[in-house]
């Protein structure tokens, strides 16, 4: 197993410029800067104060339902016959993912900053969701954009958020899906920026967003932590979590970065198939390069024009990875794997029929790995998956999928 050869360990990056080695950084343009540093100085001095850190936690415990469980999975255990597999419950928390953890922190960061209005991007609804539902609690003022593709493909979502009080903006250009939403968020910040907080829904975008929500995660690993002591009294052999932008990989792994013992695996989206166009995988087949304010692995054509991406999750479904996945790929700290469309699907039904929990899409990713992985490993072996969602949010999709018997190709 490789260790991370970073002197000062995980709690050191990103750099001050913001970089996880040659990852992440501030690519933006200059009217954005300051509000990035702003932004930055406001998070720190919030981050080390006792009164917001004790208000995000009653929050995180009252509103969203943190801890979230960790449950041992014995009918999948027995299924598939070798580690015994728990699944992090964050499908349980409010709103139905692990995205209410960074919407909760954002969102009080902002009424701290004085900000009276929040904008948020969304693809399938999820963050839209969690960022609506927390500006109606905290009395914010908020404007989510979406894709007009997403928002007709997303119609519940966009009733949801709009019940909640949110405005949705539908957005025309492009492919009318995520990327052409964060784009128009990225405008409408730097136009209304006094009064308006951007809540950036990965671990993704210029610095000091992958940071700032990697730490707003870290507690699902640090919960996995506590509770697997109690539970098996050492800690998990290997965790497991899918990987769209990457925020609930990353805040599960981080407490364990610097335990060479634990493997940790992150799973992308492979869609159809690795060719540019059918999947989301961007540790195959993806270069470096810069996305909207993030140096990083990204899916694009040989021109460096952004590549089309196919998932049958729209939570994966996105050209750019998290820098600071990046970079732990490049020392060998995380691994990566992938899931077709397909394997995630069967890896739904299973879970649903074994367990009686319907995962999100997302979420069978990791899911699908475990069911390669478990059967290799020993029966006295832990094996984790942090299970990011519920999937109430898919049952249409995946019952139109196995209906029509195609295993996963839309
Ligand atoms: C949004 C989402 C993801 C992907 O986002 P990350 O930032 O990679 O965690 C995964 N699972 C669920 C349930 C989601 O809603």
């Amino acid at each position: 197993m490789t260790t991370v050869d970073t002197a000062a360990g995980r709690h050191a990056l990103p750099d001050l410029t913001g970089h996880f080695g040659p990852y992440g950084g501030m690519y933006v343009p200059e009217t954005l800067v300051t509000p990035l540093l702003e932004l930055e100085a406001a998070y720190r001095e919030a981050w080390s104060d006792e009164g917001y850190r004790n208000e995000l936690a009653a929050q995180l415990r009252s509103y969203a339902g943190r801890p979230t469980e960790l449950y041992l999975a014995e009918r999948l255990t027995r299924h598939l016959g070798g580690a015994r597999i728990y699944f992090k419950r964050e499908d349980l928390l409010h709103t139905g993912a692990h995205k209410i953890n960074n919407a909760l922190g954002q969102a009080l960061l902002a009424q701290r900053m004085g900000k009276t209005r929040v904008i948020a991007e969304t693809g399938a609804g999820q963050h839209g969701i969690a960022t609506a539902s927390v500006c109606a609690k905290l009395g914010l003022e908020c404007v989510i954009y979406m894709g007009a593709v997403d928002m007709e493909r997303q119609a519940l979502n966009v009733y949801r958020m709009r019940l909640s009080g949110a405005e949705v903006r539908g957005v025309q250009a492009g492919q009318r899906t995520l990327k052409e939403a964060i784009n128009e968020a990225i405008r409408d910040w730097v136009t209304n920026v006094r009064s308006t907080h951007y809540v950036l829904g990965s671990a993704l975008g210029a610095h000091p967003y992958p940071m700032m929500v990697r730490n707003f995660h870290k507690i699902i690993g640090e919960e996995t932590r506590r509770q697997i002591q109690e539970a098996e009294g050492r800690l998990p052999d290997e965790l497991i979590a899918c990987v769209g932008g990457g925020s609930n990989a990353i805040g599960f792994f981080f407490d364990f970065l610097e335990e060479p013992d634990v493997r940790l695996v992150g799973v992308e989206a492979g869609g159809h198939g690795l060719s540019l166009g059918e999947h989301a995988a961007r540790f195959e087949g993806g270069r470096l390069g810069v996305l909207q304010g993030c140096k990083t692995f990204i899916l694009q054509n040989e021109e460096g024009q952004i590549g089309l991406t196919h998932s049958v999750s729209a939570g994966l479904d996105y050209a750019a990875i998290g820098p600071e996945h990046a970079y732990y790929r490049d020392c060998g700290r995380i691994q990566f794997a992938y899931a077709t469309d397909r394997d995630a699907l069967e890896a739904f039904r299973t879970c649903a029929r074994l367990e009686g929990i319907i995962p999100a899409l997302e979420s069978s990713h990791a899911l699908a790995c475990v069911m390669k992985r478990a059967p290799e490993m020993d029966p006295d072996s832990l094996l984790v998956v942090n299970l990011s969602g519920r999937g109430d949010k898919d049952v249409q999709q995946a019952s139109r999928l196995i209906e029509a018997g195609s295993g996963g190709e839309s």
